[in-house]
């Protein structure tokens, strides 16, 4: 998916005047949320703490990334004893030539496919519509953006911006069938529309929310069947996973099951937890049931280069969202604007380095700073350091403003001798003061209107922090 990232000022703008979209969002951020503390509250009701969760979660991904070599060795070994087949891919175009020429060696007409944000990352639905082979999303909301044919706004809730309405035209405008106006109808409809698909494919597409190195397996974690339809019913499945998704055994997933879920929906377990592997030995027509061929394609697409460096916790991230559902920027501007496939402060910091630094350099300028999305994160990855990291980076590469690096300059040596720092201040708090004219708020920030531009300044009491602290010491 090509990077629409450096449209995110007038983007965000723009979806923060969207009066459908501020709906939604005023309704996204309370559920999730909500469902994430009940989520939790039951972890505790099991005797566990989130915090002492969290760090085993850590510790299981730093084992992998910190050497990430030799678990995808072992990996490969394993997925190879079992009869997969393994594949690596350098970026999202060698991902779309390699599965379209897989679906080419088979003769393949027809691919359904389940949620993957590394498909969106390689665009994989237009590589095989540009090769003749029809490709149709089966979990609900892809589906429905597909026929939308936009792109995804939440990684789990990929179309939580339509409204049921939309959906309903949508359905009418594909299906042909008479118009459905309630949620459950709709789902029905959807679902006997795919049935068929499902019988007719003669290739599956899944990701993998984990890749276990012990077994050689894919670890699906989903709410909808379409999971289970996709991975077993077509005589070929590929698995489209990014190098970090590796861990190293069965109870390692367990132990990211207890907080994947609950920090994703609230639940305490997904509907369908499926561990996908190879036949092996087994005849084809022995009982066990599954396709005749499962390929895996384990993709880099920027990941081996955070390997080792400031970025390396990054690659800790198990995709479960709540960094978003809390972050008072995404909840207010929704994920399109973040222009690219991961939105919120995790596409914050991945969509800079999988993609470019220079055209996606206001992602991490869009931050409060208040941790909401570190202190709800389940693997601890300090995005707001990361955040502020790329921030630096920027700067030292000359990427924004000269103005902005002007007054940043200016600022750095300023704190650095607080005399003349303190001088600044009182300077500066009597000026806000006068410019209030006696209000309580400053209307219009003369020298910088943009911060007055959606809410009014608070004035200043006229003196500086430092003077009323100096003045409260004096007086005992
Ligand atoms: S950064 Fe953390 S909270 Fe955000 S999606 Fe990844 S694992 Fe979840």
């Amino acid at each position: 998916m090509r990077s629409q990232a450096m449209f995110f000022q007038e983007q965000a703008a723009q979806k923060a005047c969207d009066p459908q979209m501020q709906k939604t969002l005023a309704y996204v951020r309370p559920l999730f949320v909500g469902k994430r503390k009940k989520g939790l509250e039951g972890l505790a009701a099991d005797g566990l703490g989130f915090e002492e969760m969290r760090v085993a979660c850590q510790e299981i991904r730093d084992r992998v990334v910190d050497n990430l070599d030799v678990w995808l060795e072992l990996f490969e070994a394993r997925a190879q004893a079992t009869g997969a087949k393994v594949l690596w891919a350098r970026d999202g175009d060698e991902v779309a030539r390699l599965l379209v020429d897989l679906a080419r060696q088979h003769g393949v007409r027809k691919v359904v496919k389940s949620k993957s944000m590394l498909s969106e990352e390689a665009d994989l639905n237009t590589a095989f519509a540009a090769a003749g082979i029809e490709s149709i999303e089966t979990d609900l909301g892809e589906y429905i953006i597909q026929l939308a044919g936009e792109t995804p706004s939440h990684i789990i809730a990929p179309a939580v911006h339509k409204t049921k309405e939309e959906v309903a035209d949508l359905f009418v405008a594909h299906h042909g069938l008479p118009r459905q106006s309630d949620i459950t109808a709709l789902a029905r409809e959807a679902r006997g529309v795919l049935r068929q698909h499902f019988l007719s494919a003669d290739m599956g597409v899944s990701g993998a929310n984990f890749l276990v190195a012990e077994t050689g397996s894919a670890a699906l974690v989903t709410n909808e069947g379409n999971g289970r339809m996709v991975t077993t019913l077509p005589r070929l499945h590929v698995v489209i996973a990014g190098i970090e998704k590796i861990i190293p055994n069965l109870q390692d997933l367990a132990t990211l099951m207890r907080l994947l879920p609950r920090s994703a929906t609230g639940q305490s377990i997904s509907n369908y937890v499926s561990v996908l592997t190879a036949r092996g030995g087994l005849a084809l027509d022995s009982p066990v049931q599954g396709p005749e061929k499962i390929v895996f394609v384990l993709v880099d697409n920027g990941r081996a280069d955070l390997l080792g460096g400031e970025f390396a916790s990054m690659l800790r991230c198990i995709r479960c969202g709540a960094c978003m559902n809390h972050c008072p920027v995404y909840t207010a501007i929704g994920g399109h604007a973040y222009g690219w496939v991961y939105p919120g402060p995790m596409g914050s910091v991945l969509t800079p380095l999988y993609t470019s630094l220079k055209t996606a350099q206001d992602l991490p300028q869009a931050t409060t700073g208040c941790n909401q999305c570190g202190a709800v994160c389940p693997v601890g990855i300090p995005l707001p350091e990361l955040m502020r990291a790329l921030r630096r980076r920027t700067f030292e590469e000359g990427l924004r403003p000269w103005l902005e690096r002007l007054g940043y300059k200016v600022w750095a040596w300023a704190a650095c001798h607080p005399r003349f720092y303190h001088w600044g201040v009182r300077r500066a708090v009597r000026y806000l003061k006068w410019l209030a004219g006696g209000e309580a708020f400053i209307r219009v920030l003369g020298m910088a209107p943009g911060w007055t531009g959606g809410r009014d300044l608070k004035a200043p009491p006229g003196r500086s922090f430092q003077e009323l602290w100096a003045d409260r010491k004096n007086r005992g």
